[in-house]
C-alpha cells in the first residue's frame, strides 16, 4: 500500500503525560480507517499530529510525499486549510454565521470570492439534504442538521484528508448513522481518505479498516473489511 498519509513512530507529550509513545498509522488515498480504542488513549492526539494541527515531540508525519511534521506554523495550515477537512464531535459551527456561510467558510478562507464560494455552499446543502436550511443560524438547528452542515463544512473545499473526530458522539443513533451514510457516501464517491476516531464499534463498522490505540500506541490492527 502507498500511504496518503501516515505517521512513523510518533511521540507526543503534555507536561507529563505521554498521550503517544512512538505510534505508527498509515491510509491510502480514499481508504476509510477506523481509529479506535479506550477514552484517554491517544487517538485525538494522533489524528491532530496527522493533520498537522500538532507537531509531535519525536518522528515523522507524512502526506502526500511530503513530510508535513518539518513545516513551518504557516505552510502547515495551508495545508490543513487547502487538504484537509474536518468534523468535530459537537459540529463547532461559527454561531454569528449563517449555515451557508459556515458551509462556505473553507473557501473564503481560501481566497474565493464570496458569490461562488456561496453558490458552491448551496450546492452542498442540497447535496446533503440540507436545502432551505442555508439562512438560518446554528442555534436554530437540531443535533442531526448542525452535524450535517459541519460536513458540509469539512466537504466544501474537496480536501485529500477528511479528519472526524468522534463525528456522532452527541447524536442518537438514527442520525448517527446518517451522518455516517452520507460521510462515507460523499468519500467513496470524491476519493476522500477519511480518517475516523470513534470508541463505537457500529461506527468503525463503515470504516475499510480499524486500527486500536492503547497507550499511546497503535496496537492492534483488525482486518479488512473490504
Ligand atoms: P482519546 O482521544 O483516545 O480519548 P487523547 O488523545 O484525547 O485520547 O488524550 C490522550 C492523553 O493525553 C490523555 O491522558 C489526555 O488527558 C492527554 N491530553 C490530550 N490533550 C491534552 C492537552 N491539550 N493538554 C494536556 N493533556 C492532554
Amino acid at each position: 500500500m502507498t500511504a496518503l498519509i501516515e505517521a512513523r513512530d510518533i511521540t507526543m507529550a503534555f507536561g507529563e503525560t505521554q498521550a503517544l509513545r512512538g505510534a505508527d498509522f498509515e491510509a491510502a488515498a480514499g481508504e476509510i480507517v477506523a481509529v479506535m480504542g479506550p477514552s484517554g488513549s491517544g487517538k485525538s492526539t494522533l489524528l491532530h499530529c496527522l493533520a498537522g494541527i500538532l507537531v509531535p515531540g519525536s518522528g515523522e508525519v507524512w502526506f502526500d510525499g511530503h513530510r508535513i511534521d518539518l513545516l513551518p506554523e504557516t505552510p502547515r495550515s495551508a495545508l490543513r486549510r487547502d487538504r484537509f477537512g474536518f468534523v468535530f464531535q459537537f459540529g463547532q459551527l461559527v454561531p454569528e454565521l449563517t449555515v451557508e456561510e459556515n458551509v462556505a467558510l473553507p473557501l473564503l478562507l481560501g481566497g474565493e470570492r464570496r458569490s461562488a464560494a456561496l453558490r458552491t455552499a448551496r450546492e452542498w446543502l442540497g447535496r446533503l439534504d440540507l436545502d432551505g436550511l442555508g439562512g438560518r443560524r446554528s442555534g436554530e438547528l437540531s443535533g442531526g442538521q448542525a452535524q450535517r452542515i459541519a460536513l458540509a463544512r469539512g466537504l466544501v473545499a474537496g480536501p485529500r484528508v477528511l479528519f472526524a473526530d468522534e463525528p456522532t458522539g452527541s447524536l442518537d443513533s438514527l442520525t448517527g448513522e446518517q451522518v455516517m451514510n452520507l460521510m462515507v457516501g460523499v468519500a467513496r464517491e470524491q476519493g476522500t481518505t477519511v480518517v475516523l476516531v470513534t470508541h463505537e464499534p457500529r461506527v468503525a463498522a463503515y470504516a475499510d479498516r480499524e486500527v486500536i490505540v492503547r497507550d499511546g500506541r497503535v496496537a492492534v490492527a483488525v482486518g479488512e473489511r473490504k
